[in-house]
């Protein structure tokens, strides 16, 4: 993860209880600078509000002193002491009108700056909430953004990590095929030539020896080299490098030269190849890779199939495509296994190895390059047929032109 352009969530949490915390900080100080303006203003009413009692109470007595002295001048009939004694009820009287207006006013005041400052604190408390909203907001978008990139590289990351995976059982199965498979017909070249060296030292050389030795190592030279070939192109493909050349193949021509190819080994353990192909069907194809394909399966039925048994190679026209069967009567092949035999290295018997188990994953390849399928029925002890199909040449697919 990048240091510079991403915050880690601890950083974001810390930032974000900051920011909330300040925000506390700044509602308490508004709060209390608006009670404080709220409280003064209730001691200035309360005060005025007691100038104005006092100055109310001054002209009471005032009055009420002057009335007296007058009264002591005047004759109005009335004994002095009843006189003073009214007024001073009187006075008395204005005097608590006077403060229970004054309490009044005081308790107005006093509740007028309970509900201001309820108002206040209401008013900053629900600013806080909302400015607290935005921040967990934000907080919420820049986690739900540092989500989205954590699961982003770790995702490239498996991906990463299945590559290599891939790469590493690829190389270990390698160095075993080199290590297996290579060795035995090294070992049987090696045993050859040790036999030819001391048959021409002992001067005890006959012919038959020899060309059976020469035999053995120009057989071990040309597995290793098709070992070798398979090997490259399964990597090829792997690196989609695979090109064809494609051109008008004749299917017939192709399965004489098959037949050709095959003869030493199907004379050799008595088996016999019979062919099916109608005259003129002619394909696109790379005549070198399908041939390859044909001798895959071809030399296939042939490994698996006892002495003495027909192979059959058959071919009709399917729509505009060509499709070619090879049958053979040999062990057949378990229907659980049909799919897995066309993947990479895959063999159903592996303790009884014949080859790399990477034929049939080369012939699917080429097959599929040039759109065609390539299949299998099969059952145990029914023996196989594999079939393939191949793009006609279009030219073709309408009737010849020689036709009527
Ligand atoms: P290889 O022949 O080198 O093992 P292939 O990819 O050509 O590799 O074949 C894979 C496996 O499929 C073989 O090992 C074998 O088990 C099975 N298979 C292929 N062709 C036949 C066949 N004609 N009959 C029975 N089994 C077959």
């Amino acid at each position: 993860m990048g240091t510079n352009d991403t915050e880690t969530s601890p950083d974001l949490r810390e930032k974000t209880d900051e920011s909330l915390k300040d925000e506390r900080g700044k509602t308490d100080e508004i709060i209390i600078r608006k009670s404080k303006k709220a409280e003064d203003k209730t001691i200035d009413t309360i005060r005025v509000n007691r100038l104005a009692a006092d100055a109310d109470r001054e002209t009471f007595r005032a009055e009420t002193a002057i009335d007296e002295a007058e009264d002591r001048h005047a004759d109005t009939g009335v004994q002095p002491s009843q006189l003073g004694d009214e007024r001073l009820i009187l006075e008395r009287e204005r005097s608590d009108n006077a403060q229970s207006v004054e309490r009044e006013t005081e308790d107005r005041a006093r509740e007028n700056e309970r509900v201001e400052k309820r108002l206040i604190s209401d008013a900053v408390l629900e600013r806080e909430r909302k400015e607290t909203d935005r921040n967990l907001l934000e907080e919420r978008g820049r986690l739900d953004l540092e989500a989205a990139h954590t699961s982003a590289l770790l995702t490239h990351e498996k991906a990463s990590h299945g590559r290599t995976k891939t790469a590493l059982v690829t190389r270990d199965q390698y160095i075993g095929i080199l290590s297996h498979d290579l060795g035995n017909p090294l070992a049987a070249i090696s045993i050859a030539t040790r036999l030819m060296r001391k048959g021409l030292s002992n001067d005890t050389v006959d012919t038959v020896s020899l060309l059976g030795n020469l035999g053995i190592i120009e057989q071990g030279a040309a597995f290793m080299n098709r070992m070798i070939s398979d090997l490259l192109d399964v990597e090829r493909m792997a690196n989609s490098k695979l090109i064809l050349s494609p051109e008008r193949v004749e299917v017939r021509a192709l399965f004489q030269e098959c037949v050709g190819l095959f003869a030493p080994i199907v004379s050799n353990k008595s088996f016999s190849m019979t062919v099916t192909c109608p005259e003129g069907l002619v394909a696109d194809i790379d005549h070198d890779r399908i041939l390859q394909v044909l001798s895959n399966l071809i030399g296939n039925a042939l490994k698996f199939s006892p002495q003495g048994s027909t192979i059959e190679l058959g071919a009709r026209k399917q729509d505009n495509k060509a499709e070619i069967s090879i049958s053979d009567n040999g062990p057949g092949i378990p229907k659980d296994k049909m799919k897995h035999i066309f993947k990479k290295f895959s063999q159903i018997k592996t303790n009884d190895r014949h080859g790399l188990g990477l034929g049939l994953f080369i012939s699917k390849s080429i097959v599929e390059a040039h759109k065609g399928q390539i299949w299998v029925t099969s059952g145990p002890g029914k023996g196989s047929t594999f079939r393939v199909t191949l793009p006609l040449t279009s030219s073709l697919s309408q009737p010849p032109s020689n036709s009527p």
